[in-house]
């Protein structure tokens, strides 16, 4: 049996007759902008969050944009972020015509080091060319990032946090779930992620009714009593109605299907710990990641990779080239600074197959393929 980087065929096996059915109930209603297959998805991912307010969208990257559009996020502010991510969560910093302000990451997590985060604040501060406006912690691969140290830090600065939450739909941090950890969150529904639909989509997740609201206007063209009242700029940002029918028949599986990847996730560790040279993936006490990837660090990667390859075990490398070395960034004065964590973990992490349906056989199969030299 092929090793999947990735088994959405696994996947759709368990909820074809029910993704069918719903899809059919779209096609015979025919509302496919914001149907009401949409408000029911909404109401049910902010129950399952602990939050009061679901906003679904068109994509993680809208989810985004759309958050710091609605903070007025624009020429002159600074943005805080890890360089150590999915090009989305800058992108839209300096679409906005703000600035990403990178900060490096934490050795063992991967995710915003709050100590850098302080220090990147106030010399911003000091230097006084932009005004910290917000900051974007990314859960990555599905782990949330320090949100108590994180938030105690922006609440000193008067900035605000949205989390990137595209990676961690459901993860854990602390007895609440991702998407609830700071004042407002973003999740992607692309298909390879924890939960993914057939296509682009995305969410924004707050306690707050007032900029719930506002969310609601952008999404529609910054609609006031209608979409032919304009109020403020928007995007066209909805989620379709086919896609929130996908999503309503994935969610009714996805607590299994998180529990079948936390098994999966220590399986893994409890065979690659004892491997010398690798470094398996750090949970800190009180988390449980959404394993959106799981990814080891290994001095010897392009070996690796060449060898899990030969035995036919897909492996990829997120992120090859930190955001702070990507051309698009060239002009906003990072060029010459370095992240030298951030560079060496980008150096060095490989992400594995995982997703529920890998059985025991193929965990073992893999861990000794990584284990023989
Ligand atoms: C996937 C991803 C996004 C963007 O989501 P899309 O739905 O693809 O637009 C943003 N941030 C991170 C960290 C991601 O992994």
């Amino acid at each position: 049996m092929k090793i999947q980087f990735n088994d959405l065929a696994a996947q759709q096996r368990r909820i074809r007759e029910d993704a069918e059915r719903r899809i059919r109930a779209v096609l015979d209603h025919g509302k496919y902008i914001l149907g009401p297959e949409v408000e029911e998805l909404e109401e049910k991912l902010a129950a399952y969050v602990g939050v009061q307010h679901c906003v679904t969208c068109a994509s993680g990257t809208d989810a985004l944009l759309m958050g710091l559009m609605a903070q007025g996020i624009g020429p002159g502010d600074a943005v805080f972020t890890t360089p150590f991510t999915f090009i989305a969560s800058a992108e839209v910093i300096a679409l906005l015509g703000a600035t990403p302000v990178f900060v490096d990451i934490d050795p063992h997590t991967f995710n915003l080091n709050p100590t850098e985060l302080a220090t990147a604040v106030g010399r911003v501060k000091e230097e006084g060319r932009f005004v910290p406006r917000a900051v974007i912690p990314v859960d990555l691969f599905g782990l949330p990032a320090e949100y108590d140290a994180i938030m105690e830090i922006a609440g000193g600065h008067g900035l605000f946090v949205m989390e990137d939450a595209a990676q961690s739909f459901g993860a854990v941090y602390r007895g609440r779930r991702a998407c609830s950890l700071a004042d407002l969150a973003a999740t992607s529904f692309f298909p390879a992620k924890p939960l993914g639909c057939y296509g682009d989509g995305g969410a924004l997740f707050t306690n707050d009714d007032a900029l719930a609201e506002t969310l609601r206007s952008i999404r529609v063209h910054g609609k006031g009593r209608d979409k032919y009242d304009n109020v403020r700029l928007g995007v066209n940002g909805r989620l379709d109605t086919m896609q929130a029918a996908v999503l309503l028949a994935k969610f009714e599986i996805f607590p299994a299907e998180f529990l079948a990847k936390q098994n999966v996730a220590a399986h893994f560790s409890e065979l690659l710990g004892k491997l010398p040279e690798i470094v398996v993936p750090y949970v800190p006490p009180g988390m449980n990641s959404a394993w959106a990837q799981y990814s080891i660090l290994s001095p010897r990667r392009a070996e690796l990779q060449r060898r899990l390859s030969q035995k036919g075990i897909p492996s990829a490398i997120y992120y090859p080239t930190p955001l702070h070395r990507q051309p698009v960034f060239a002009g906003c004065g990072h060029s010459t600074e370095i992240f030298p964590v951030a560079e060496a973990v980008s150096e060095k992490i490989l992400s594995l197959p995982m997703h529920p349906y890998l059985s025991d056989e193929q965990v073992c199969f893999i861990a000794e393929t990584i284990g023989d030299k």
